[in-house]
């Protein structure tokens, strides 16, 4: 992923901005549903829906090794869908958030069943098996070729709060169909990414997102922590050698519960935060700052482990619990009794922190305007992570 020349233009984007009100808005996803039929079925092994749905197998895969495909971008020449908002611009570059052309999920008329329902009905405060409503939406943090990794903190803060502004929208339309949100990301073709053009999706719902479920049914059953106090029971069970680094209230953690080398989890330590709407803008600086440097340390790191560059993150926002980001790189596969069984992991947390804590040191004044790693940087990195850190990267 470089920052080439091609990118959508302001000009281009300006065309598929529409001012949105409750009317149109649900207009136009009402036609991609259309478009885009699916129905869902609810797994009885482990009472979660799987939903199928025939349209994705006709996404544009640009990060496949398909050349020709490599060539074009549909959102760089603007076939794409309406831009509900947009950021402020820093060296041309500017974050935009549209409508997702394949939603994943939400099917109207799905409701929910099986021995999970009720309690899930309790969490939803209705007695009835409501329909799943909602949206599925893309955050560009450029129009630009680049993703995270590669941005400066105002540029990323930028995309921060037009997620919050994007979310405003639907909040503003409807706060009881438009409550949860699951917030993703992958980047790179072994995490799934799909399209070269780094994004975010969202799908915004009248449903909880899977940890919501599992925090509340946990609760109920007196398994797991509240998620209230998942901070704190994180705090404590994550020593301070666990700490990557701090900007302003947020850390960087290799959690204790980690399952693969490198993963990475960005926490809250000011009390009362739920959602990326109850930050400050000088709070969002310093999330886009843990954002990057988390982003970064496996950019540097996980090459010199002879993998691909590649993750999956989960901003983990919900009425009901702290705030956090999972970040997990694609260092290994879940292994362990055939990947069936209980979960083994390569490395231990602290040593996943130290190696990001060196990647940090070493690659700290990088400059990303190259988009590229040193190969002198690289070897002084190994080098220093086999003799230091008892690693063995070739
Ligand atoms: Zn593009």
């Amino acid at each position: 992923m470089t920052r080439t020349n091609q990118h959508l233009t302001r000009e281009k984007m300006m065309k598929l901005h529409k001012r949105v009100n409750l009317r149109n808005i649900l207009d136009v996803f009402e036609e991609t549903r259309k478009n885009a039929p699916s129905h869902f079925s609810l797994d009885s092994r482990y009472g979660e829906p799987i939903v199928f749905s025939e349209k994705r197998m006709g996404r544009p895969y640009d990060n496949s090794n398909n050349s020709a495909k490599n060539d074009s971008c549909a959102i760089c020449e603007g076939k794409t869908t309406t831009v509900l908002s947009y950021g402020k611009s820093i060296n041309d570059s500017f974050p935009f958030s549209n409508e997702n052309m394949f939603p994943a999920i939400i099917p109207n008329g799905i409701s929910l069943a099986g021995p999970l329902s009720e309690l899930v009905l309790k969490m939803l405060g209705t007695d009835s098996h409501d329909s799943a409503k909602g949206v599925h939406l893309l955050h560009w943090p450029s129009n630009y070729h680049i993703d995270i990794h590669q941005m400066k903190r105002d540029e990323v803060k930028n995309m921060l709060m037009n997620i919050v502004e994007c979310e405003n929208i639907f909040e503003n339309i409807d706060p009881t169909t438009y409550k949860y949100s699951t917030l993703i990301k992958n980047t790179g073709k072994v995490a799934g990414g799909s399209l070269e053009h780094g994004h975010f999706q969202e799908v915004i719902s009248n449903l909880p997102p899977g940890y919501v479920i599992d925090d509340y049914i946990g609760n109920c059953l007196g398994i797991k922590n509240p998620p209230q106090i998942m901070r704190e029971s994180m705090k404590g069970k994550n020593p301070s050698t666990h700490v990557v680094e701090r900007h302003g209230n947020f850390s960087i953690v290799s959690p204790y519960n980690a399952q693969k080398p490198l993963e990475q989890r960005i926490i809250c330590n000011e009390p009362g935060r739920n959602r990326l709407a109850d930050f400050e803008e000088g709070e969002l600086g310093d999330l886009a700052c843990a954002l990057i440097w988390s982003t970064r340390g496996l950019y540097h790191a996980m090459p010199a482990m002879g993998k691909e560059f590649a993750y999956n993150m989960e901003i983990n926002q919900s009425p009901l619990g702290e705030f956090s980001i999972d970040i997990f790189p694609a260092t290994q596969t879940r292994a362990g009794l055939e990947m069936l069984g209980y979960n083994i992991c390569q490395m231990t947390p602290k040593k996943s922190a130290n190696i990001l804590k060196l990647a940090r040191s070493v690659y700290s004044s990088h400059p990303f305007d190259k988009y590229e790693i040193s190969p002198e940087k690289s070897s002084g990195f190994k080098e220093k992570a086999n003799r230091d850190h008892d690693m063995f990267f070739g």
